[in-house]
């Protein structure tokens, strides 16, 4: 198959899409697999409230296809799928309501008999991982005392280390300012690393508590809407998806975005939009691969120095993609199509496209 083709197929439809209501939870769950590749896709299994039933179903399926492109760039034999489990608002499961949640999840995981892998994402723990091992042998970032890789989050953290030196021009990070917004696993972990290099912070949390994490940092501490506007060498997206829409991209003042976040265009032409102002986006599915990189290593045997190796790709990855943006492209179709030139589409099944 052509690249253009392949490029196509990336971009298509969902080979299988299930919702469920759990049996014992009575919660709406969905796993949406776009891509297998070699019989297998992967994704986690994020955990959070939605306004609707479709609205989860919708977020499973973005994030699914998102999860195909960062599979292919990183060049894992692997297809992308996601799964949500929506709680209710402001509710926080814990204790039999959680685990009812999980088994449910890990019954719906079962039904793909191997083709879903289930992760741990936002919402979920490497103990969720745990205990859903218990009812489906299909999922990966298992405890490391079980022989898993543990809480990918810091991989991804380190991924998205990787993706800040390339796209800030390789050498040292020491003296620049970098603005991390979402101080979670990985955003959390990314400062750490960032300040320990010498870097100058600020950050950003809707949750008041990660301020004791800014001063321990001795990092500045904003509001998420300030941190928007604030005149730095690079902006670090590490909450939710869709951040960067029309609104936000004109009020940058960064010359580059490199963030962990998943999905955070609101719409692909705001890549036009960026690249028209100058701002250098990393996009998401290259900077982020690190966690997906560490589960995946998972399934044949972890091995850490390769995990390593691998991350560490993603800076060629990277400066290959601005080196194709050059010629009148802009970063994401760069990453598409590289992506679609990596994947391979010899061992994938045959009623996958
Ligand atoms: P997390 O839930 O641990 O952290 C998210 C943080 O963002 C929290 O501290 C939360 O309070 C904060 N937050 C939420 N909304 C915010 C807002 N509007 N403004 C500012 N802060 C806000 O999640 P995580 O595991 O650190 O993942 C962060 C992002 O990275 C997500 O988009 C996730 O999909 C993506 N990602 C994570 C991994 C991983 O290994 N954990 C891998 C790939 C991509």
């Amino acid at each position: 198959m052509s690249a253009t083709a392949e490029h196509q197929v990336l971009l298509s439809d969902y080979e299988d899409v299930r919702v469920r209501r759990g049996r014992r939870s009575g919660l709406t769950m969905a796993v949406a697999v776009h891509r297998t590749v070699e019989g297998r896709s992967l994704g986690g299994c994020r955990m959070r409230a939605y306004a609707t039933a479709d609205e989860a179903v919708r977020d499973a399926e973005r994030l699914a296809r998102a999860m195909t492109l960062k599979a292919a760039v990183a060049g894992l034999p692997l297809g992308g799928a996601k799964g949500v489990i929506a709680v209710e608002a402001g509710a926080r499961l814990v204790n039999s309501r959680r685990s009812d949640a999980l088994c449910d999840f890990a019954e719906l995981v079962e039904s793909f008999g191997g083709r879903y892998i289930t992760a741990q994402d936002v919402g979920t723990c490497e103990a969720d991982i745990g205990y859903m091992s218990r009812f489906t042998k299909y999922v990966a970032g298992r405890p490391v005392a079980d022989g898993g890789c543990g809480d990918p989050s810091r991989y991804t953290a380190h991924g998205v280390e990787v993706a800040i030196r390339a796209s800030l021009g390789g050498g040292s990070i020491a003296g620049r300012h970098i603005v991390v917004v979402g101080l979670g696993h990985v955003g959390g972990d990314l400062a750490r690393r960032l300040r320990q290099d010498g870097a100058e912070l600020t950050v950003a949390d809707i949750d008041s508590a990660k301020r004791r994490l800014a001063k321990q940092l001795d990092a500045r501490w904003v509001s998420p809407e300030e941190a928007l506007e604030v005149e730095a060498d690079l902006l670090a997206p590490c909450a939710l998806g869709g951040l960067l829409d029309r609104r936000v991209v004109e009020r940058l003042r960064v010359p580059i975005v490199a963030g962990a976040a998943n999905n955070q265009l609101a719409h692909e032409v705001v890549a036009d939009q960026l690249a028209e102002r100058g701002i250098v986006w990393a996009p998401d599915f290259v900077v982020n691969a690190g966690g997906l990189i560490a589960v995946a290593e998972e399934l044949h045997g972890f091995n850490r120095l390769h995990v390593e190796r691998a991350i560490a790709g993603i800076g060629d990855t990277l400066r290959e993609i601005y080196a194709r943006a050059e010629d009148g492209t802009n970063t994401l179709i760069a990453a598409q199509e590289l992506a679609a030139e990596r994947t391979d589409t010899g061992g994938s099944d045959g009623d996958d496209v």
